[in-house]
C-alpha cells in the first residue's frame, strides 16, 4: 500500500463521518489537516448538543430533563424541559425533582437526628421519623417509602 492510497482511505473515512453527522462536505477538497479539524469541530459540537439527562429524585418517578440543553440554551424536547424542576440538597438525597414532585419534596425534607449507640434516625419535616437504623441506607429507604406512602395517601 502506498502512502497515497492510505491517505485516501483516511480521507474517505473522514468524509463518511462528516456525512453521517449531517455536516457539510464542502471542504471535501481540503487537505487532510483541515478535514481532521472539521471532524474534531463536529465531534465537539455534537458533544455540546448531546442530552445529559437527570432523573427525578422521587422514588419510581421516570421523568427526566436535559441539563445540557438547559445550560447551553439549546432547544430541548418538550418532555425534557427543565421548566418547573427544582434542585434539592437535602441531607440524604441531592439532585432534582420534577414539577409533579417538587411541592411534595418541599414538605418532606429529611434530616438526620443525633446518632446514638443504637444507630441513627432520619426525621422528616412533616413529623415522620424512620426506625433507628444501624445502616444509614436503611433509614433513607424508609424515608423514600414514606414519600411514596404520602403521595398515595
Ligand atoms: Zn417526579
Ligand atoms: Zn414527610
Amino acid at each position: 500500500m502506498t502512502a497515497q492510497t492510505s491517505t485516501d482511505g483516511i480521507r474517505a473515512r473522514l468524509l463518511a463521518y462528516l456525512q453521517t453527522a449531517g455536516l457539510s462536505t464542502a471542504r471535501a477538497t481540503a487537505n487532510l489537516d483541515e478535514l481532521e479539524d472539521a471532524v474534531r469541530e463536529a465531534e465537539y459540537r455534537k458533544r455540546l448538543e448531546e442530552p445529559i439527562l437527570r432523573n427525578c429524585l422521587f422514588p419510581g418517578c421516570l421523568r427526566q430533563f436535559d441539563i445540557n440543553a438547559t445550560m447551553s440554551g439549546c432547544p430541548t424536547e418538550p418532555n425534557r424541559s427543565a421548566e418547573g424542576w427544582k434542585q434539592v440538597r437535602p441531607t440524604v438525597a441531592t439532585g432534582y425533582v420534577c414539577p409533579d414532585h417538587a411541592p411534595l419534596m418541599e414538605r418532606h425534607q429529611p434530616r438526620w437526628g443525633e446518632r446514638t449507640e443504637a444507630g441513627a434516625v432520619l426525621t422528616c419535616l412533616c413529623g415522620w421519623s424512620s426506625p433507628t437504623a444501624r445502616w444509614a441506607g436503611y433509614a433513607v429507604a424508609a424515608w423514600q417509602n414514606h414519600l411514596i406512602d404520602t403521595e398515595e395517601a
